[in-house]
């Protein structure tokens, strides 16, 4: 056997909080710290762990969930088989997919009517509904504890220096304040985190930048589009800040680029969903999206729901098996993603080559298949008096592109737009341009630079 790798420690001269007043060193967590430090002393060494050992270890915790839900959950008491006591991958399969519709429809009754003892207390979590309805879930303690701890592996994986100070600009509700000020880094001692709103503009987002200089900043990929094309454009540096981390959008290749060639900054991206927590980090060494398998059993299904092999885009369908307060089992996210094979960084945990975005967000091509629309090239929009754009298919053969612009597109201009956009799609669409002063972000706060709003099958 192989040596477990050292701990990682936090960057700089982070250390943990001290639970002993006047006592200057070593640091006495105190016990919910000490519990968080025990989960991700663990974490770091389970992230080496081969595959197969990972999964036999979902399976286990899984079948305890299965079990769980089968006595306590109305919504799966006839869905789950009768209790086995040992889980297999054969019978795994056989449970059935849950669409977010069925959940939707199932209300309460996923509601778990009792809980093991120490997964108390809960708590409710409602997610915005880009699609327009919400879902309503509850997470447990230890559902929150593992997801606390999976986030700060992501971050150790990374070298952050919890001390520094940090920003988010995100989704702000009465019901959604964001995380507390000076809690980011959990267990130990962190600098203080400061939340923006993301409905304000661009220019109040720099400014406000500019005014907190925060070390770090989380934000949507397409806000850190929006800042970076800003700042060149008024020749702005944002030298304060050393990392971009980006969540809730498929981050572009371009996005990227920008921000690397105008604001000299990497951008670390992760995959997560409201109701599910963080599901994929960014490999530190590679690059590409690791599954926290410890937390959530994540598979990427076929059409005809086998699994698909590295390479192959299928719909994203995960369990997360630390939440018995509102079970999802083998839960249909309604996101695509591209299977990945082992990675080269040497960690066990599965891959996610490219997360590939939401069936509405796909093309739909006259003949009824559906492919991704702008998965190389965004070139379309190269001009630079193009703020902001929104492509909206409206019917098999019709699309309305929407355009924010900085001065009015001359004939030729519009020309050339609306060519490169039918080559980038490689189908001749009718495209109708129609001019704007914004373009909204949805209900979640996330933006869709393409939507279809031809009819989707459920
Ligand atoms: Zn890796």
């Amino acid at each position: 056997m192989s040596e477990p790798p050292a701990v990682k420690r936090p960057a700089g001269e982070g250390s943990l909080a001290s639970a002993l007043p006047e006592f200057a060193w070593p640091p006495f967590p105190g016990d919910a710290a000490a519990s968080m430090l025990a989960l991700v002393y663990q974490l770091e060494e389970t992230q080496w762990w081969p595959a197969r050992r990972l999964l036999a270890r979902q399976l286990e915790q899984a079948a305890a969930l299965v079990e769980h839900a089968r006595r306590n959950v109305p919504f799966y008491r006839t869905r789950l088989p009768a209790s086995d006591r040992r889980m297999t991958w054969k019978a795994w399969r056989r449970i059935p997919v849950t669409s977010r519709a069925e959940l939707q429809h199932a209300g309460e009754s996923l509601f778990a009517r009792s809980l093991p003892p120490g997964h108390a207390p809960v708590q409710p979590v409602r997610t915005s509904g880009s699609t327009g309805r919400p879902l309503a879930t509850l997470t447990s303690a230890p559902a929150s504890a593992l997801g606390v701890a999976i986030n700060l592996r992501g971050l150790l994986w990374h070298e952050v220096d919890f001390s520094a100070r940090a920003a988010s600009i995100r989704r702000v509700t009465e019901h959604e304040p964001g995380p507390a000020p000076g809690s980011w880094g959990a267990c130990f001692e962190s600098g203080a985190h400061v939340v923006g709103d993301v409905r304000r503009s661009v220019g109040d987002q720099v400014e406000w930048l500019i005014a907190e200089r925060p070390r770090y900043l989380l934000t949507y990929p397409t806000m850190l589009d929006a800042i970076a094309r800003h700042c060149e454009e008024r020749g702005l540096t944002l030298d304060f800040i050393d990392r971009l981390s980006s969540f809730g959008e498929v981050l572009d290749p371009a996005v990227r680029e920008r921000c690397r060639r105008v604001l000299g900054l990497e951008i670390i991206d992760s995959y997560s969903a409201q109701e599910t927590g963080v599901l994929t980090s960014q490999c530190p060494e590679r690059g590409a999206q690791h599954v926290a398998s410890e937390a959530v059993l994540l598979e990427v299904l076929d059409e005809s729901g086998r699994a698909c092999r590295p390479g192959r885009v299928g719909r994203v369908v995960v369990t997360c098996l630390a939440n018995f307060a509102s079970p999802l089992i083998r839960y249909d996210i309604g996101d695509y993603a591209e299977a990945g094979g082992a990675c080269a960084c040497g960690r066990g945990l599965p891959v996610i080559a490219r997360i590939a975005g939401r069936l509405r967000n796909m093309l739909l091509l006259p003949d009824g298949t559906r492919r991704w629309p702008f998965s190389s090239t965004l070139e379309f929009a190269a001009n630079d008096a193009i703020r902001q754009f929104q492509v909206v298919q409206k019917s098999a053969e019709t699309l309305e592109a929407r355009l924010v612009v900085s001065r009015p597109l001359g004939g030729a201009e519009q020309e050339a737009f609306v060519k490169a956009l039918v080559r980038a799609l490689r189908h001749p669409f009718r495209v109708e341009l129609r001019f704007l002063d914004a373009i909204a972000r949805g209900a979640g706060g996330k933006y869709e630079d393409f939507l279809c709003e031809v009819p989707l099958p459920d």
